[in-house]
């Protein structure tokens, strides 16, 4: 291992064994628990080695020192000479040899000594025969030496032994024992001289006292070498453990000088870093570290923390890495000497770049819908956010788009949820190759999709966006080998026009949704001021359609279906009428759909199947009547089971009951469809497809779905009698494939004498139109039974009103201001009015005629100060076929058609 760790190891270790009490630093209050920083055991170095030996040595009873002594017993005899001024005897000799031999051979009892640890007995022998002998040897070398000479001063001669023995002292630097030994043998020498009895009592006194005084040194060392030998196995042990969490590369260490520079740094980092650790040394900390990745967040903090000299934990940092992204958690917290400065920082680090790309991985399924993989309505709500409280005023420009698929349930029910998730996919890829880079597309949840697109864009660029959107997703789909249609319906929203902040401009957006699918679906709405009534309307109609139904208030009326070649009357389309306390009658195409949305139309669809039945039971046998079902009640596996009761209970023949289905059922082009054809069959009545012609017509469906009759949507028959309108080509069509496939055809909403002859030249086999009659009550039936079955023509001879051109002034009010303009020309369907600029695609007016006469109308071009509206409703025309409202008489129009006046 490396000098540099080495010595941050013995930084942190020793430092707390050694130094502890002189140096804990003074935290900040608010520094974090410094339990992240592990404690590093050491590894000996050059230094440790010498502190090694001495504690060998210390340990030891022999000091191999003890060889110095050699010199001290030569000069101890020469100055003894020196005082004692006479030459030495062989004995003198003798013995001052002795000494020093022994004292010469110390190297020899070390290892004597080392061989033998464990033996207390061996190690006072060695402790008598090289410390005591010698001693005792040079003690009586002295006393002789002197008595050689009568003259000699003992006084002079007696700071010999004292000054050895100071020497001994220090060169057994506390080895008690051995020092006792010294001394002892020393002054028994002497004692040997001097014979006196008191010196050998007093020698005996000071033996007593050494071997006590030794036996307790030897115990204390050995107790001490035994808690010095644990630590040292702890330090290794805690060394081996941290060698590991290095090399394993789940963390690494780190340590800076007082300016920020690194000092020592795990191999780990320089592996990550793709350098090698040395080239680290010495560079900026931060320099490892790629922080302004992370934004300056963790910038700020980190060289706060360096430069406060704090403590910080669990910083994410990125590692400045080229070639991968890491990232780390780092600690880190300053250290003192024991002078309380400042000597740099320490700590460790952790990888965390596995763990970041889980919470990655947790945040993108937080973010992102994990069926599309769209951002999800709580990251659509953070851009939208953004977007709305962006600095800049100009930035804060966006516009929304509300999605709702239109018939995806039936998908999702009939097929199943793996096609419907199948679908939805397909959904958000079509969705995202429209828009594009234009904005941002998500996936709020079931089958509503946002798209959020910033800046100012043109209400035009918008609405052709939402129909390349709309014919985008009205493609067919394969599905699991099945081919499936729907549509789509969006509300669009402006900011800053329709809000300013993220909630007004979402519920505006879907109130323009609303009114999207309300306006019949498949379909784009720019949200308007009057869309708030309007749902505010929708809530309460709702409310008064429940209260209806359980108060019977619906009625059921009857339009003649007539004979084209007859003139007699087949049967009746049974159709719903609603009479509202207040606000009178209301259309079945409005409630119907609420009672669908709000899940009502089974109840109030049994109720008219059963009320049809009772009532066809009074009527003669020729005559039938048909009953509309919603696609709801079609999908409902108990409908034959409801009809076979119904035709029971009314006692009717089943051929004499139609039922009215739409095109939509065969959207999910599945088996439950056609196992409900067959069931219906079954019960014996007759099916006619209704509405043809509008929507997703396909000749398809003509050729597997067991139909009795084709109904021709009124639109077709309407612009058929204007020229260059390709509608009767399509009708003939229509009509000779009914014929071939064996079916009946019936041409809907004839008005006019010149419709009925064109639907009677294109071979239609009925007639179903205010021409022979409008629907009408029950008794009304009955009457017109018992004249007869045959009908008469009545109506006028062309289509409707052409344009008027004319000069009125108008009043038109919108969003709570009015303004003014001229009526250039009008016809029942719109009007073009000049003296308004600029107005937006799809802004509502309120259009007061005067006299009360208000209508709806919704702005569809404009240019310059010109500009086209379309009349919620058709105006009524009068006999002469003009616009009655226009007439001197119009304040007595009907309420149904001024409604909005209100
Ligand atoms: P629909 O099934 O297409 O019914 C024909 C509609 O055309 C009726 O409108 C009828 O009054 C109208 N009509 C007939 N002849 C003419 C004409 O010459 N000129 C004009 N302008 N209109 C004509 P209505 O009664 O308002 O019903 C609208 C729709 O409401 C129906 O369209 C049908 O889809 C739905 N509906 C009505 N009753 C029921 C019902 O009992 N159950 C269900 N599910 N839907 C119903
Ligand atoms: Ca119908
Ligand atoms: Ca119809």
């Amino acid at each position: 291992m490396s000098a540099e760790r080495a010595k941050l190891v013995q930084d942190h270790v020793l430092a707390r064994e050694e130094r502890e009490p002189a140096r804990a630093p003074v935290a900040d209050p608010g520094d974090p628990p410094q339990t992240a920083l592990p404690k590093v055991p050491r590894e000996p170095r050059g230094d440790d080695r010498r502190v090694a030996n001495r504690r060998a040595q210390s340990k030891s009873a022999i000091a191999a020192n003890w060889r110095r002594m050699t010199v001290a017993f030569g000069l101890g005899g020469a100055a003894t000479g020196l005082v004692a001024a006479v030459l030495p005897g062989p004995l003198e000799i003798a013995l001052w040899l002795a000494s020093t031999a022994i004292a010469a051979a110390t190297p020899l009892a070390v290892r004597i000594e080392e061989r033998n640890p464990a033996s207390v007995q061996l190690t006072i022998a060695l402790i008598m025969a090289w410390v005591g002998v010698p001693m005792l040897a040079f003690g009586l070398m002295v006393g002789h030496w002197t008595e050689l000479n009568p003259a000699a001063p003992w006084d002079a001669t007696i700071g010999v032994p004292i000054i050895v023995s100071g020497i001994a002292a220090l060169v057994l630097n506390r080895k008690v024992p051995s020092m006792f030994a010294a001394m002892l043998g020393l002054w028994a020498g002497i004692a040997v001289l001097a014979g006196s009895l008191t010196t050998w009592l007093v020698l005996a006194a000071g033996a007593i006292a050494a071997v006590y005084a030794s036996i307790r040194q030897i115990n204390e060392e050995a107790i001490a070498d035994e808690r010095r030998a644990e630590r040292l196995r702890a330090q290794a042990r805690a060394q081996d453990i941290l060698k590991d969490y290095e090399q394993t590369g789940q963390g690494w260490f780190w340590e800076t000088d007082r300016r920020g520079m690194v000092t020592y740094v795990s191999p780990t980092v320089g592996k990550a870093l793709g350098c090698r650790t040395r080239q680290l040394l010495g560079g900026a900390f931060i320099d490892l570290f790629n922080l302004s990745a992370e934004g300056s967040m963790s910038e700020r903090t980190l060289n706060f923390h360096l430069s406060a000299r704090s403590s910080f934990s669990e910083l994410a940092v990125r590692a400045a890495s080229q070639h991968e992204e890491r990232w780390w958690s780092i600690n880190g917290r300053p250290v003192f000497d024991n002078f309380n400065n400042f000597i740099g920082f320490r700590g460790s680090g952790t990888d965390l770049t596995a763990k970041r790309q889980s919470e990655e991985h947790a945040s993108r399924l937080a973010h992102y819908d994990s069926l599309t993989g769209l951002a999800n309505r709580f990251q659509m709500a953070q851009t939208l956010e953004k977007i709305l409280t962006a600095q800049r005023l100009e930035h804060r420009s966006c516009a929304v788009y509300l999605l709702d698929l239109d018939r995806f349930k039936q998908v999702n029910d009939t097929l199943g949820h793996p096609a419907g998730d199948a679908l939805l996919k397909q959904v958000a890829e079509r969705l995202e190759g429209t828009v594009g880079k234009h904005g941002r597309v998500g996936r709020l949840g079931g089958d509503e999709f946002q798209v959020i697109l910033p800046g100012k864009i043109e209400r035009e660029t918008l609405a052709m966006l939402a129909q390349s959107v709309i014919s985008g997703l009205s493609e067919p789909y394969l599905i699991e080998g099945h081919r499936v249609t729907i549509g789509v319906s969006i509300g669009i929203a402006l900011s800053p026009d329709d809000g300013v902040s993220a909630e007004a401009l979402i519920r505006n957006a879907d109130l323009a949704l609303y009114a999207a699918k309300d306006g019949g679906r498949g379909r784009y709405h720019f949200y308007a001021s009057d869309l708030h009534t309007d749902a505010e309307e929708r809530r309460l109609l709702e409310q008064d359609l429940r209260d209806a139904v359980s108060s019977g208030a619906l009625e059921l009326h009857y339009q003649p279906i007539v004979h084209t070649v007859t003139e007699r009357i087949a049967g009746f389309e049974a159709l719903l009428r609603w009479n509202h306390p207040t606000l009178g009658p209301i259309s079945p195409g409005k409630f119907i759909p609420i009672a669908e949305d709000a899940g009502m139309i089974a109840q109030i669809g049994e109720w008219a199947l059963r009320r049809a039945c009772t009532d066809l039971a009074r009527w003669p046998e020729s005559v039938r009547v048909a009953v509309n079902v919603s696609p709801l009640q079609f999908a409902n596996p108990a409908l034959p089971a409801i009809v076979t009761n119904a035709i029971a209970q009314a006692q009717i023949n089943p051929a004499r009951l139609e039922l009215e289905i739409t095109e939509s059922v065969f959207l999910n082009n599945d088996e439950g469809t056609e196992a409900m054809f067959v069931a219906l069959k079954r019960v014996g009545v007759r099916l006619a497809l209704d509405d043809f012609g509008t929507g997703y017509s396909s000749l398809g469906y003509l050729k597997k779905a067991p139909f009795d009759k084709i109904k021709i949507d009124q639109s077709f028959v309407r612009g058929a009698t204007q020229d260059g309108s390709r509608n009767g080509a399509l009708i003939a069509s229509i009509v000779n494939l009914a014929e071939a496939l064996g079916m009946e055809t019936t041409a809907e909403g004839v008005e006019t004498l010149d419709e009925l002859d064109l639907v009677r030249m294109l071979g239609c086999s009925h007639i179903q139109g205010y021409i022979y009659h409008k629907p009408m009550t029950g008794e009304a039936v009955m009457q017109q039974l018992a004249q007869g079955l045959t009908l008469d023509a009545i109506g006028p001879r062309s289509a409707r009103a052409s344009r008027q051109t004319m000069l009125r002034k108008v009043k038109l009010e919108h969003g709570g201001q009015n303004y003014h303009g001229t009526i250039r020309n009008i016809s029942a369907t719109g009007a073009m009015v000049e003296g308004l600029w600029n107005v937006p695609k799809g802004t509502i007016f309120q259009i007061d005629f005067g006299e009360g006469q208000i209508v709806t109308a919704t702005a569809r071009w404009c240019q310059e100060d010109r500009l086209g509206v379309e009349f919620a409703s058709m105006l009524p025309l009068d006999a002469s076929g003009r616009i009655a409202l226009l007439s001197p008489l119009a304040g007595q129009r009907p309420a149904s058609v001024l409604r909005k006046a209100g």
